[in-house]
């Protein structure tokens, strides 16, 4: 794509923008990384620096090894994203709900900038959970993460459920676990019942996350793209944008706002 073309393609989203009143945005780890997280599958990514680490982290993994269990927690602990802070991007969706234009803002990200952000969490709809809280896989008793990452740091390398012993887990959703069947319908529900659909800093390869696009164009709602590397939905969609989020998001809503 030429300068041109691209200078033309953000015209031409801003615009449509600028006509729809019902907006559902799906944002994926791409949103976060100027934000000093990183993705799992761009270039700096975590598994594309070690392709090993995705097999190691399924759900049926993380319950049957304690040693996998233990690496996950230490990674919890070491995770960036507790130092990290909201950017451009984020704000920019904050702007477009203020406008009254957001219908949902459905993220795959565990991280909560968008409420950091300022996002209403009504608007919010977490796929795949969120990193600050655990919950027990027995009982189900849930545990803000820091207090379970004060155990790790003291000592507990698996820190069991204070309530009935069991295996905890932090509240995301891992491979080879189900989604939250109300969350996804939520989601669905939203994808289906908007003019413009705009999936942003995902690569649109984990289902059924990426298959929100398929229900957005079959109701009827215009595709957007805005990723920075190809996506298999790039062909089918109205218009893909390759900047960014950080720069074209802001520059996206105050031009249709
Ligand atoms: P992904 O890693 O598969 O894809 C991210 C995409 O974003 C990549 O194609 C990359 O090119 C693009 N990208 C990166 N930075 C960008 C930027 N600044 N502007 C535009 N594009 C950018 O991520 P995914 O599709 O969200 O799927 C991975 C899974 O990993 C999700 O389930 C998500 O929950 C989880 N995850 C979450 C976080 C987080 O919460 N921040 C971080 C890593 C992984």
């Amino acid at each position: 794509m030429t300068a041109d073309q691209a200078e033309q393609a953000e015209q031409q989203v801003a615009s449509w923008l600028r006509a729809a009143d019902r907006v559902t945005v799906l944002t994926g780890a791409g949103i976060s990384t100027e934000s000093g997280i990183p993705d799992f599958r761009g270039p700096q990514g975590l598994w594309t620096k070690d392709p090993a680490a995705a097999a190691l982290f399924t759900f049926q993994n993380y319950l049957a090894d304690p040693e996998v269990r233990v690496r996950s927690w230490r990674a919890r602990r070491d995770s960036p994203a507790w130092q990290a802070e909201p950017n451009a991007g984020h704000r920019a969706l904050v702007d477009l709900e203020r406008a009254g234009k957001l219908r949902a803002l459905i993220t795959q990200n565990i991280d909560e900038l968008h409420q950091l952000a300022g996002s209403d969490p009504g608007l919010v709809i977490e796929l795949h959970g969120t990193m600050r809280w655990a919950t027990c896989l027995e009982c189900g008793l849930r545990t803000p993460m820091p207090e379970v990452l004060t155990r790790v740091a003291a000592g507990e390398t698996d820190p069991p459920c204070l309530r009935c012993g069991g295996i905890q887990k932090s509240a995301t959703i891992s491979f080879g676990q189900s989604l939250d069947a109300e969350v996804l319908a939520a989601a669905t529900r939203a994808a289906r019942d908007c003019a413009l659909f705009l999936a942003a800093g995902t690569s649109l390869q984990v289902y059924p996350a990426a298959g929100l696009c398929d229900h957005a164009a079959a109701s009827g709602a215009r595709l957007v793209v805005i990723n920075a590397e190809p996506t298999p939905y790039d062909e089918v969609s109205d218009a893909v944008l390759r900047a960014p989020l950080g720069v074209v998001l802001p520059r996206l809503v105050s031009a249709a706002l």
